[in-house]
């Protein structure tokens, strides 16, 4: 018999716990989203600084995020304004260019490869032969083994190894090679390189992160009868008759079915009142985390990059990215490094001037004006070798996990949060509806 439909909380307005609720809502299902902060989008938020519209960290997305390009396009993002999408283009200024031109998948990659600027012959070669060797395994390993391993294995290493494989790694999984679990990074590749061409297309945010999805989504949770409650942090988490009770700062509410889409430290507190789940609290207990710093630097408005987004080597940058080209703030250069370093625990000042130097050498800029620097200290879960992660479904009867970090093919990215929360809300309406 079909279960009688009852109050849906989503916990948790980052990107994962939107695409439940915007899916739950689709279906006419009663959501109520609590997000703890003022602003939606969780670890993908925007920030004002300068009365300048910032994110906590700069984000790309890829043509292969299909789930979150489709659930964008549901609620109605214009993309063609909303984001920058360019076809695959690595470029290190001076070391390496990887240009792939337009064939189909993966031509495309072979060729790319064959014709790549900066690596010996043999490098590339051998780069061709690795990439038609993971296809033919279809991109699985009989057995999970780190990034690190899977490169020596294939003679992976050298120039190749060092000016694209480990940015790669790092931009994707945010866990260094030796630690980083190879058949993540493989399925990020698989679907990258191994279907369309345009899966490999890199899509930039035009707007910040907040207003490029999550205040669309909560528009449209909205106007099909949901809620959305900002600045409402959920302490606690009982159950009383069949229901869950959500406590917060005053009173509680029950409901019926749970979506908890906090990021996994979050949930691992939240789940701490309920022993049902004791199976996801063992395995959230088991993981650790990576950081990422962003480091935005303001030069004179005239300054730009060769390309909206330029590699970066032998230093600490890894990336940099033109902000007047995306977002029409000129001169503002944002700089990503991944995973744990030395960096992580520099002050502010200290960092940014490591970066702007390393900045100067590489690409000749004047001073910089100002700078910010966002170190986000768990910016993702570190995805090792063979890391269990927890599945949507809990033990518990209608209660329900939803982020990056759960069960799925993804790393820690905005298309494994999509997913994840998609999935929540599948296996909620399965039992509302059947
Ligand atoms: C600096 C940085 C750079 C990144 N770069 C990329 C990139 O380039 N590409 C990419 O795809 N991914 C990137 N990521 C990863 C991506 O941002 C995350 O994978 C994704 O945003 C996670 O979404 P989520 O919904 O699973 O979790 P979160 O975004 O963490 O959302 C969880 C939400 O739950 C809320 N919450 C927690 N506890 C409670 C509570 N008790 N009550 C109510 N609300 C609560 C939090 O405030 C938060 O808003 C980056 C992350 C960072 C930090």
């Amino acid at each position: 018999m079909a279960e009688k439909l009852k109050r849906v909380a989503i916990i948790g307005g980052g990107y994962a716990g939107l695409a439940a609720a915007v899916e739950l809502a689709r279906q006419g299902v009663p959501v109520t989203l609590f997000e703890a902060g003022k602003t939606l989008g969780g670890r993908a938020r925007g920030i004002s600084y300068r009365g300048i519209a910032m994110d906590n960290g700069q984000h790309i997305l890829l043509g292969a995020y299909r789930e979150t390009l489709r659930l964008m396009a549901l609620v109605g993002v214009k993309q063609e304004d909303a984001m920058l999408r360019l076809p695959l283009a690595l470029r290190i200024p001076g070391h390496f260019t990887l240009k792939p031109p337009a064939l189909p998948a993966p031509l495309h990659l072979i060729a790319g490869l064959l014709l790549a600027q900066g690596l010996p012959l043999g490098e590339r070669l051998a780069a061709i032969r690795f990439a038609l060797a993971l296809r033919l395994k279809d991109f699985r390993l009989a057995q999970d083994m780190s990034v690190a391993s899977l490169l020596t294995h294939y003679r992976q290493g050298g120039k190749i190894g060092s000016l694209l494989w480990e940015p790669l790694c790092l931009a994707a999984l945010n866990t260094p090679m030796r630690q980083a679990s190879a058949q993540v990074f493989l399925n990020v590749l698989r679907d990258s390189f191994g279907r369309a061409r345009s899966d490999s297309d890199v899509v930039l945010p035009r707007t910040d992160l907040t207003s490029l999805f999550p205040l669309v989504a909560s528009e449209f949770i909205r106007q099909h009868g949901g809620q959305v409650v900002c600045g409402c942090r959920i302490r606690r988490i009982g159950q009383v008759n069949g229901y869950f009770a959500l406590g917060r700062e005053e009173g509680e509410e029950n409901f019926s079915h749970v979506v908890c889409a906090a990021a996994p430290q979050h949930a691992l507190t939240l789940l701490a009142g309920l022993p049902e789940a004791a199976p996801a609290i063992n395995l959230l207990r088991r993981f650790d985390y990576q950081p990422i710093a962003t480091i935005y630097l303001q030069y004179p408005r005239e300054t730009r990059l060769s390309a909206p987004m330029l590699g970066l080597t032998g230093g600490f940058a890894q990336w940099v990215f033109d902000r007047g080209c995306t977002h029409g703030t000129p001169g503002l250069l944002a700089v990503v490094i991944s995973a744990a370093g030395e960096h992580q625990d520099w002050p502010a000042e200290q960092l940014a001037g490591k970066v702007n130097l390393e900045l100067r050498q590489a690409l000749a800029l004047p001073p910089p004006l100002w700078h910010k620097v966002i170190v986000e200290r768990r910016a993702s879960f570190a995805c090792t070798v063979g890391l269990e992660r927890p599945a949507q479904s809990t033990g518990l009867k209608n209660f329900y996990l939803a982020g990056d970090y759960t069960a799925g093919d993804y790393p820690a990215t905005i298309e494994g949060a999509v997913r994840s929360g998609m999935t929540a809300a599948a296996l909620i309406s399965a039992r509302i509806t059947h």
